[in-house]
C-alpha cells in the first residue's frame, strides 16, 4: 500500500488541483463504495485505498510532503498518524476499533466493590471481635428479580434494532453514499426492550438498600488492614456476581497503651521504696491484669518486659507488653517517714539538709547584710 502511488490510486495528474481530485474522489467513492460492489470481494480494500489516498491528497500540507517525501509523517502507518478524520472515517465505515463488542455490552457485569472503614478499640484488637455494620448497597430488585419489566411481562426484543443492538443510517455525503453503525438509542444496545418497567426499580432491575453486615474482625488487626469480605459488594447485573466488601480497619488511639506491631507499651509508677526494694505488682493489663515482677534496684526509665502480653499475631504467637518505669518521688512526708529517709541518709554517708534547715542556716546574703546592720 505505501509503495503505490497516491495519484495512481486515484487516477488523477501530479499537478490536479485540489478541485479536480476532489471531483474524482466523489466519482469513485460512488463506485467504488462495498455497498454498490456487494458481488466484489475487493470492493472493501479498494474503497479503503481510495479513502486513504484522499486522505493524503485532499489535504495542501499532506499532499506536498507526499509529494516531497513519497510518504506523509514518520510513523504510526503509511500516510503518519492515521488520525483526524481519516480514522473517524473508518470508524464509520468499518465499525471501528473503539466500541466495545456487542456480546461486552451485553454480557453478565460484576457488581462492584465497596468500601467501609471501620473504626476499632485496642480492647477490641486485643480480643478479636464481631461487629455489625450497615452499607448501603445495590441489590437484584426484588419485585422483578432483576429483569427490570413489571410483574407479569418481560424484556422483549427492541423493536428498533430488532434486537441486535445496533441500528445503520444510511446518508448521502460528500463522500457518497455511505452507512453508519451505531448504537441503538432505545435500548442502549441490549437488544431488549422493556415496554412495561417495574414500578420498584423503574426498569432498572437494581435499588439501593440497606444491609446489615456482619463483620468479624481477628484479634490482632493492624491498623490500616482491608478486610475482604467476598460476594458483600454490590449486586452484579444479567447473571454477573457481586462485588466485593472491603472493610478498612482504624485502630483508635488507646488512653494507655501505645502500640508497634503485637508489642503494647506503658508506664508503670513506682514508688521510691519500690524500685529500691523491688516488688511483685498486678498491672491492668489489655485483657484482665498482668502481673509485673519489679527487680530490685529499678532505675528511672528503666525497662521492664513481659513476654507473651502483648497483642495476639495474626501469624500467630503472642507480642509482648513493655513498661518503662517511672519512680514517683514523694512529695509530702510524715515526721516519722522523715525521721526515716534521714536516717537512711545517715547511714549512707549523706548529710542531707532539709528545707526547714536550710532556711535557718543558709540566709540569703543579703539578709545576712542587714541583720549585721541592725
Ligand atoms: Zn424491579
Ligand atoms: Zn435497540
Amino acid at each position: 500500500m505505501a509503495s503505490r502511488d497516491l495519484y495512481e490510486i486515484l487516477g488523477v495528474d501530479r499537478r490536479a488541483s485540489q478541485e479536480e481530485i476532489k471531483q474524482v474522489y466523489r466519482r469513485l467513492a460512488r463506485e467504488t463504495h462495498p455497498d454498490v460492489r456487494r458481488d466484489d470481494p475487493h470492493a472493501t480494500e479498494r474503497f479503503k485505498d481510495v479513502n486513504e489516498a484522499y486522505a493524503v491528497l485532499s489535504d495542501p500540507v499532506k499532499r506536498s510532503q507526499y509529494d516531497r517525501f513519497g510518504q506523509v509523517g514518520s510513523e504510526a502507518g503509511p500516510f503518519g498518524g492515521a488520525a483526524g478524520p481519516f480514522e473517524d472515517l473508518f470508524e464509520m465505515f468499518f465499525g471501528g476499533r473503539g466500541r466495545p463488542a456487542r456480546a461486552e455490552r451485553e454480557g453478565p457485569e460484576r457488581g462492584s466493590d465497596m468500601r467501609y472503614d471501620l473504626e476499632v478499640t485496642l480492647d477490641e484488637v486485643a480480643s478479636g471481635v464481631e461487629r455489625r455494620i450497615t452499607v448501603d448497597r445495590l441489590e437484584t430488585c426484588p419485585v422483578c428479580f432483576g429483569t427490570g419489566a413489571q410483574q407479569g411481562s418481560s424484556p422483549e426484543r427492541c423493536p428498533s434494532c430488532n434486537g441486535t443492538g445496533e441500528v445503520r443510517h444510511a446518508q448521502r455525503t460528500v463522500f457518497g453514499h455511505m452507512t453508519q453503525v451505531m448504537t441503538c438509542g432505545q435500548c442502549g444496545g441490549t437488544g431488549t426492550y422493556i415496554a412495561r418497567p417495574c414500578t420498584s426499580c423503574r426498569g432498572a432491575g437494581q435499588a439501593e438498600a440497606r444491609k446489615e453486615i456482619t463483620v468479624t474482625i481477628p484479634a490482632g488487626v493492624e491498623d490500616g488492614m482491608h478486610l475482604r469480605l467476598a460476594g458483600e459488594g454490590e449486586a452484579g447485573v444479567r447473571g454477573g456476581g457481586r462485588g466485593d466488601l472491603f472493610v478498612v480497619i482504624h485502630v483508635a488511639p488507646h488512653p494507655v497503651f501505645a502500640r508497634r506491631g503485637r508489642d503494647i507499651y506503658r508506664d508503670i509508677e513506682l514508688t521510691m521504696t519500690q524500685a529500691v526494694l523491688g516488688d511483685e505488682v498486678e498491672l491492668p493489663g489489655l485483657e484482665g491484669t498482668v502481673p509485673v515482677k519489679v527487680p530490685a534496684g529499678t532505675q528511672p526509665g528503666a525497662k521492664i518486659s513481659v513476654h507473651g502480653r502483648g497483642l495476639p499475631d495474626l501469624r500467630g504467637g503472642r507480642g509482648s507488653l513493655h513498661l518503662t518505669a517511672r519512680v514517683v518521688i514523694p512529695t509530702r512526708l510524715t515526721r516519722e517517714q522523715r525521721a526515716l529517709l534521714e536516717e537512711l541518709a545517715r547511714l549512707g554517708g549523706e548529710r542531707p539538709q532539709g528545707d526547714e534547715k536550710r532556711k535557718g542556716k543558709r540566709k540569703p546574703i543579703l539578709k545576712k547584710m542587714q541583720d549585721l546592720l541592725k
